[in-house]
């Protein structure tokens, strides 16, 4: 009777086994498909360690973040994409009044990413953060002349300036932001005495404009903090050399704050596999993924529990606009018109 029943025991154990493994097997092919304008290494780290905790892999699709909302656009209900990841609130804003968006409603989204880093409807997530600073030649540039974005419109910065294209989103943000601070005309006034210093139209990225303030072809730049930390840390030499040689100066600490923006992520409205994207997009906001976009991308993590890289840490603590970054996409149009209507190419 005894053994009998261990025997049933053990077959029902064998069955609860097999029924495992039929679940891990199904579990394989769970996959979520991500369309991403990032194009930073580490993401790819990231996606293969979620697979790894959680049996759920990821496809991800790149390209610039106005190609994939337009692709997002056409596709309709058709759509491959789960999720929407772009290094710009401003067009995650775009994307969410286009309804491209869905809201996600999540207690560990909420405690892992502050208010204001979060869509004021729960449609886009900050995960990390940048701020967007002046990056002087200290031997050309004192830190004590330098003060706000504004100042770099007076008249001493004439042929002194560098910054990439109006036609880039940080830019767009940028200016967005204080769209959403001052009235239109004094951020006209602002963008027209900042384009009359330019010292070269603008060309290149983030990289290229403190290039040219180290070859010295300006004396100042405006760049995403992140580009010192990968040039810093870069196999290129002479990447470190510029890193090394350039200071970091936090603007409008004592006025409105440094623009800061952020890499954010979407649910899209016709997500076919919402559990899973929502599973990513709250282990992309833990403990463990902001360390890598920490020291893996110097990128500023959102979550509160977890520090900045040494060397953003050795720049020391800043004040950020005091700004809900939903502003970003309210103000973006606008923005790109006016910077356009004063001449920054
Ligand atoms: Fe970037």
């Amino acid at each position: 009777m005894k053994k009998l029943l261990l025997l049933g025991l053990m077959t029902l154990g064998i069955s609860v086994l097999s029924a495992c493994t039929l679940g891990t097997g199904n579990d394989g092919d769970r996959s979520i498909t991500i369309y991403s304008e990032r194009h930073y290494e580490s993401d790819q780290n990231l996606f293969d360690q979620f697979e790894e905790e959680t049996g759920v892999s990821v496809n991800v699709v790149k390209a610039s973040a106005d190609e994939l909302i337009t692709r997002l656009e056409q596709e309709g209900s058709d759509t491959e994409a789960d999720l929407l990841l772009i290094a710009d609130a401003g067009r995650l804003g775009r994307a969410k009044d286009m309804n491209l968006l869905q809201a996600v409603e999540s207690a560990l989204l909420e405690e892992r990413i502050p208010e204001i880093y979060r869509d004021i409807d729960d449609t886009w997530f900050g995960l990390t953060k940048r701020a967007r600073v002046i990056v002087y030649h200290p031997d050309r540039v004192s830190e004590s002349d330098l003060s706000t974005y504004e100042a770099l419109g007076e008249s001493m910065w004439e042929n002194r300036v560098v910054i990439r294209s109006s036609t880039n989103i940080y830019n767009q943000s940028m200016i967005a932001s204080m769209l959403a601070i001052h009235e239109e005309a004094y951020v006209r006034d602002f963008v027209s005495s900042l384009v009359g210093n330019f010292a070269r139209s603008p060309e290149g990225n983030d990289r290229d404009q403190a290039k040219a303030v180290m070859a010295g072809l300006a004396d100042v730049a405006i760049l995403n903090t992140y580009y010192m930390g990968k040039m810093a840390y870069s196999s290129d030499p002479f990447e470190v050399e510029v890193a090394e040689a350039l200071r970091v100066f936090f603007p409008n600490q004592e006025t409105t704050g440094t623009h800061v923006n952020v890499s954010a992520i979407g649910l899209t409205k016709h997500a076919k596999n919402v559990d899973d994207a929502i599973l990513l997009m709250e282990y992309l906001a833990g403990e463990e993924a902001q360390g890598v976009f920490a020291n893996a991308n110097y990128e500023y993590p959102v979550n509160e529990n977890v520090e900045a890289h040494e060397l953003l840490s050795s720049w020391g603590d800043f004040v950020a606009q005091d700004l809900s970054l939903t502003q970003l996409g309210v103000y973006a149009n606008e923005a790109a018109i006016l910077m356009d209507e004063e001449g920054w190419e």
